[in-house]
């Protein structure tokens, strides 16, 4: 008997669902709710161990929490004021008109996958094992890795692993394994270190003052920028920069210096005169240090030419959220887009016409993240002599109209697409 009849008769005895989800972050769990809602027969693999956050500042724009009001019902911290510093430690204040909130991702995610699963969508606390897919071949083909194969129209569909051995099968594979997803990896083709993002941080106790600022600094002679994101039981410090300009142990003393001085703020001091990159000493480095937890990860930060070439779907599979790419590059944001990619999959699914989700997509979001894409290296570059963050904070605290562009920018109401006409026209208006 040929290898491909054999895996053909077995795929029929195998438990087999409508979809396979790889992944149950909020790409993930999103699609399989919206899915198992309207009666589609979904299993959603959860490989997370448990306990184990996903490395995230868990903010969430005020954008999605428009889109999905019903994300407000997890446990989290609204945000309606945040302390902005330029590169030279220039600082901005900006009340918000529009709160963001900011989650733990074990509150986040675990919310997001009960309600899948309350939808009826079956949840496996298993990993999709490294080489765990592969397409199910009729009884007429030759047997060979699937990632290669081209589309055929007696492809009937997937078989997926996972590590403890179970199989199941079929039609639908969709990939919201996240930033390193080995699915994309196979379907889409490998991403260039040039085009991941470094984000890597501390989660650390709230302050004793109970005082806890939202900050948002731009690192001085580095791409990228530092937070410290207050949420309800701790408080998440990070750094967000390319992989290129990745230099672990400058970044780490960096962020280290941003800490104390946080905490000293926060202990009473005045943020205006947050000190901020100032050399911090070791005792109180090595203070602050045994109450950290250290986390790092990968984001994805496509460049603007892989925009208009790299797939997110193709015959019986799709991909979402992080493994199909979709964070802003400018600010490594990917929540928003991790959910909005899921709700547009499922609504295409749900019509029966899968193939048009590459389509809805770019015409969503893709051309906006191309345009951050394009606009990275100026966002962190130099604009009339200084850095444009500088100049971006210099002039915001000057003019009412671009702190509220700037507004608008944080609440991810604000595109990149028109933001320059958007600033230039603020800056006309008196002051
Ligand atoms: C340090 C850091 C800070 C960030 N801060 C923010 C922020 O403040 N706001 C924001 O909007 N974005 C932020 N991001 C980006 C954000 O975390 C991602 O864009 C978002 O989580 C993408 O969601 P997702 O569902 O696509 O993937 P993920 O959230 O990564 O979920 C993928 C899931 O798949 C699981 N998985 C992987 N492989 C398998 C397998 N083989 N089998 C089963 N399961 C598997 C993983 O364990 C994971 O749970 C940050 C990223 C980092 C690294």
């Amino acid at each position: 008997m040929r290898a491909t009849t054999h895996a053909y008769y077995h795929a029929a005895q195998m438990d087999r669902f409508d979809v396979l989800i790889v992944g149950a972050g909020p790409a993930g769990s999103f699609a399989a709710e919206r899915l198992a809602r309207a009666g589609v027969r979904v299993a959603l693999f959860d490989g997370r161990p448990p306990g184990e956050p996903k490395a995230c500042g868990g903010g969430v724009t005020s954008k999605a929490l428009k889109a999905w009001p019903h994300l407000l019902e997890a446990v989290g911290r609204t945000i309606d004021e945040l302390d902005m510093y330029s590169p030279s430690g220039k600082h901005l204040h900006l009340k918000l008109d529009e709160p963001f909130a900011v989650y733990s991702r074990i509150a986040f995610d675990t919310f997001l996958r009960e309600r899948a699963r309350a939808a009826g969508a079956e949840v496996f606390t298993e990993k999709v094992s490294g080489r765990g897919f592969s397409r199910i071949l009729d009884k007429s083909d030759a047997p060979r890795p699937v990632a290669i194969a081209p589309a055929t129209d007696n492809n009937d569909g997937w078989i997926v692993r996972t590590q403890s051995g179970a199989e199941f099968s079929t039609k639908y594979l969709v990939g919201a394994d996240g930033a390193n997803s080995a699915i994309a990896k196979k379907l889409a083709g490998n991403l260039p270190p040039a085009e991941m993002e470094v984000a890597f941080g501390y989660r650390a106790p709230l302050p004793d003052s109970g005082d806890a600022a939202t900050v948002v600094a731009f690192l001085p002679n580095w791409v990228g920028y530092a937070w410290a994101f207050p949420r309800v039981d701790h408080v998440s410090f990070g750094i967000a920069t390319t992989q290129d300009a990745f230099e672990h142990e400058s970044l780490d003393a960096l962020l280290w210096d941003f800490m104390v001085a946080y905490y000293e703020v926060a202990q009473g001091g005045n943020l205006r005169s947050m000190r901020l990159w100032k050399k911090s000493d070791e005792a109180q480095v090595n203070n602050l240090r045994h109450t950290a937890e250290r986390y790092a990860a990968r984001i994805p930060g496509l460049a603007p030419r892989t925009w208009d070439t790299r797939k997110a779907c193709g015959e019986g599979w799709a991909l979402l959220g992080d493994a199909a790419g979709f964070a802003d590059p400018v600010t490594g944001e990917g929540i928003y887009y991790a959910i909005r990619s899921a709700e547009l999959f499922a609504d295409t699914y749900l019509k029966g016409a899968p193939q048009e989700y590459e389509k809805l997509w770019r015409k969503d979001f893709g051309g906006e993240l191309k345009r951050a894409s394009e606009m990275r290296q100026r966002f962190y570059g130099n604009f009339w002599g200084a850095p444009f963050t500088d100049r971006m904070i210099e002039f915001a605290r000057g003019h009412r109209g671009i702190r509220k562009v700037l507004g608008e920018l944080v609440a991810g109401d604000q595109g990149y697409v028109d933001l320059k006409k958007k600033l230039a026209r603020s800056a006309l208006k008196p002051r």
